[in-house]
């Protein structure tokens, strides 16, 4: 893989693509930085061999035309601290104002251009677009792990125009190589915890898994469709009943193919879809009318927890229950901090997709597990065994270079 690691960037124009996306409040203070510090050390790295930068991104869903709350003017401050000097705005992210900021860059100044979705061309992926791109910078690093699963101007068509010149950053390639251990150099017994709401959105990832793990643990609210189709009783639980017969076959192929499948013996129900609703707890297989499943039970917890432990490889995502109400946070912590242990003895662990990284997040234990996905949409199309367009886009060339 080549990275901006095997590249001395001196007197270059880096034309870097970035994930900048990230939450603001009414007042445009942006609420969680995170994507903007990851995105730090491929930048420097440049600055440090004494380059300039030209920085792109997207920010939120515009719709094809300026918009105040979507104006990447709202990061040059926190930027510009970061970088530790001034941020230079371009209004625009093509044009011939532009194209005159981008050319008088001087080594170790830095340019960030307006939000790439302005423009309709950028998620057209258009060419034309792209090329005026591209004539802002001499090399092409890509750093938006983020967005490479979306075949965009900035992500994908503009690489094109970079032969021998292209490249990922340090996040995007700490990202690739995550995937890349977990599908590839797996320590067994490999377990994968996949949890969350439906069967349907998983499925894709629990088939490319099939052949890969030792263990399949599922949790949240798809249990309770492999439950019922197993012939419990799930009360009002989450189920889809069009799914039952794909949880069947999931149960099939974990037979025929020698994985281990652990799915829940208790749960936590409750007699409402709230936080304040009275719960218990119960065999999963005999939830009464009227009560549905938020949780994992704590038979449940203890026996997901000592497959977890004994692992050498983890992969996790998705939450064990409605993490986001406190009453039924039970299930998915106890899973975190089995995962966690599991890192402390050596295991190597990946919390990839959207809800299992909020949750680690919200106990704080990110940095007690070895990769936390930056990329929701992205990673699951990984998991998923799917070519990322933004990486192929960047890879074609090396491949070249190696024949
Ligand atoms: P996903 O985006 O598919 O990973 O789903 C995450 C969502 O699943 C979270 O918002 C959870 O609240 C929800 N979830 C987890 N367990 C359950 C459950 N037992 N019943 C309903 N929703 C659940």
């Amino acid at each position: 893989m080549k990275t901006v690691d095997d590249f001395n960037f001196k007197n270059v124009r880096a034309l870097v693509r970035v994930d900048f996306n990230v939450p603001l409040d009414n007042q445009f203070n942006i609420t969680d930085d995170t994507r903007i510090r990851a995105a730090i050390p491929t930048l420097k790295k440049v600055l440090d061999d004494g380059g300039s930068l030209v920085i792109m991104s997207h920010f939120g869903r515009p719709k094809n035309l300026p918009e105040e709350k979507f104006s990447l003017k709202h990061t040059v401050p926190l930027l510009s601290k970061l970088l530790e000097r001034p941020v230079i705005f371009a209004k625009d992210c093509i044009g011939a104002a532009t194209k005159s900021l981008a050319d008088n860059l001087k080594p170790g100044q830095v340019l960030l251009l307006e939000n790439v979705r302005f423009h309709a061309e950028e998620t057209k992926g258009a060419e034309g677009f792209a090329k005026e791109l591209a004539s802002l910078g001499d090399v092409y690093v890509n750093d938006a792990f983020g967005a490479a699963h979306r075949a965009h101007a900035s992500t994908t068509t503009v690489a094109k125009f970079f032969p021998g010149k292209k490249m990922f950053g340090y996040l995007m390639a700490h990202e690739l190589e995550s995937i890349h251990k977990l599908m590839n150099q797996s320590r067994k017994p490999f377990t994968a915890i996949l949890g969350g709401a439906k069967v349907s959105g998983k499925i894709a990832i629990i088939s490319n898994l099939m052949d890969k793990v030792d263990n399949l643990i599922i949790g949240g609210g798809m249990a309770y469709t492999f439950v019922e189709a197993l012939g419990g009783k799930v009360g009002s639980s989450l189920v889809e009943e069009d799914r039952l017969g794909t949880a069947l076959q999931v149960v099939a192929d974990a037979i025929s193919k020698n994985v281990k499948l652990y799915i829940p013996t208790d749960t936590v129900i409750a007699d409402a879809f709230s936080n304040d609703a009275t719960k218990k707890t119960c065999d999963i297989k005999a939830i009464p009318d009227g009560w549905m499943g938020l949780d994992i039970g704590p038979e449940t917890e203890k026996e997901f927890a000592r497959v977890i432990e004994s692992s050498n490889t983890i992969l996790w995502n998705g939450p064990m229950g409605v993490f986001e109400m406190e009453n039924f946070e039970h299930g998915t912590k106890a899973i975190a901090d089995a995962v966690v242990n599991a890192t402390k003895k050596g295991a190597y662990s990946l919390i990839g997709g959207g809800d299992s990284v909020a949750a680690i997040n919200k106990y704080k234990m990110t940095d007690e597990v070895s990769c936390v996905s930056t990329g929701g949409g992205a990673m699951l199309e990984g998991l998923e065994g799917h070519v990322l367009p933004g990486v192929a886009a960047v890879e074609e060339d090396v491949e070249k270079i190696a024949k």
